[in-house]
């Protein structure tokens, strides 16, 4: 009841009935948005539907735009190839695995694929899971509980914070890639908990940057923890070949613990996965929530992933083309006088913006100007922190590369010249 009342609801007499959904404080603070919104002439950003595949171009309502919008970094969801092994995976085995893995949804791809990924992180084992929040959530509330610890970056993605608190263990996020913050956090909690374990990504999701994997690596083993990195984006955008964060650091895949990955980037197919000890994956095929009671991955996805990350091997160039994309974006972001954070020349970069309204308005501005690009705000990033987030890929050309950063900043200058955001109430 006083948590009830701290909350701002009240105890309701069962003759009142359920309260009606509107009397949620999340519909209220969309509304509050949405009100604001229409207020500056902001409409929302969000739910612009595609109407064919979004490669480096996209249609929009009917028209051809460019797109920094969609994270097919290295450009295989629009390989005949992947989409050939998807549609053979359908013949052969239906499009649903119509049952968890556990009951009937084994196919030969799931193997295929499960093994394709071990071998890359050079792993013992490998599982897949239908979707990579659900493979986070999952995994760190299988491996860890009560009595343990978890340090978490502050930039963590949601699924990994979701994860987090559904385990029960006591929690402590470190400033944003700062070892110092972490070594202190550990000398002071680490011998207060049985099993302590480190999460990290591989390449920041919101801020387009790596972690430092070796000095992690370092406190890991001194003070007995175990690493989790989700490699989610890093895969395909990070190291010489794509490999990932440990192919950049120069680093043994095998000193970290758990690989966490999603099918859904560059991968080109919608699904998670963790690789690792073979321990680790019997546990986790044996006990994860979100692996035992749910549903197989379905055939054509494992089929579409296993010959994407067949292509990315064979096909470096890829990552090449991609991450000179992504440096040129940067350069030319740079002498346009725009902040673009610490991110580096990988997949993703963020123009910082501040206010919400404002990033909205630009996005708005953007796509009438032929440029597809979202804006990130809060809660996915910290008050006043919003930002336009580029995907790069490696089917954009140079010069819409170009036309992006200049139209980018001359839309940014015309609405601080219209005064834009100083109107705005605040939330
Ligand atoms: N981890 C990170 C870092 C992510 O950015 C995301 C979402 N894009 C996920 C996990 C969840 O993956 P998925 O969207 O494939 O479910």
């Amino acid at each position: 009841r006083a948590a009830a009342q701290r909350r701002g609801s009240r105890p309701v007499a069962v003759a009142e009935g359920a309260r009606g959904f509107d009397s949620l404080p999340d519909w209220r603070d969309s509304q509050r948005m949405k009100q604001v919104g229409a207020l500056v002439g902001v409409a929302t950003p969000f739910f612009r539907r595609h109407e064919g595949r979004a490669g480096a171009v996209t249609c929009i309502d009917g028209r051809a735009v460019v797109n920094f919008a969609s994270y097919d970094y290295c450009g295989l969801n629009a390989d005949p190839r992947v989409a050939e092994a998807a549609k053979a995976a359908i013949d052969l085995y239906g499009v649903s695995p119509s049952g968890s893995r556990l009951v009937a949804g084994c196919r030969p791809v799931h193997d295929a694929l499960e093994q394709a990924l071990a071998r890359h992180y050079e792993a013992e084992a490998a599982l897949t899971f239908v979707s990579g929040h659900s493979t986070n959530v999952s995994t760190i509330a299988q491996v860890i509980g009560e009595g343990d610890l978890i340090l978490h970056d502050a930039l963590c993605h949601n699924s990994i914070l979701v994860g987090v608190k559904l385990s029960g263990a006591a929690r402590r996020s470190f400033p944003h890639n700062d070892l110092a913050a972490l070594e202190a956090l550990l000398t002071e909690n680490r011998g207060l908990y049985r099993n302590a374990l480190i999460v990290t990504e591989g390449l920041f999701s919101m801020d387009g940057d790596v972690p430092p994997l070796a000095g992690l690596i370092a406190l890991k083993r001194r003070f007995g923890c175990w690493l989790m990195v989700d490699d989610a984006h890093a895969m395909g955008c990070v190291g010489a070949r794509g490999r990932g964060s440990f192919e950049a650091a120069g680093v043994a895949p095998g000193e970290v613990d758990i690989w966490m990955g999603t099918l859904s980037k560059t991968l080109a197919a919608t699904g998670g996965y963790i690789a690792g000890s073979s321990v680790l994956i019997e546990v986790l095929r044996d006990h994860a929530a979100g692996f035992v009671y749910s549903v197989a991955l379905a055939p054509a996805l494992a089929a579409a992933a296993e010959c994407a990350l067949g292509l990315l091997t064979e096909e470096p160039e890829r990552v090449s083309r991609l991450q000179a994309n992504a440096a040129a974006f940067l350069a030319a972001a740079r002498a346009a006088g725009l902040e673009t954070g610490s991110a580096g020349p990988y997949g993703i970069v963020p123009v910082m913006v501040g206010d919400s309204l404002l990033a909205a308005k630009l996005s708005e501005r953007l796509l009438s100007r032929g440029i597809n690009v979202m804006p990130v705000m809060f809660p996915a990033v910290p008050m006043q922190s919003a930002r336009l987030r580029f995907f790069l890929s490696a089917q954009h050309e140079a010069e819409q590369i170009v036309a992006a950063v200049t139209a980018t900043a001359d839309e940014m200058d015309s609405l601080r010249r219209e005064g834009f955001g100083s109107a705005i109430p605040p939330a």
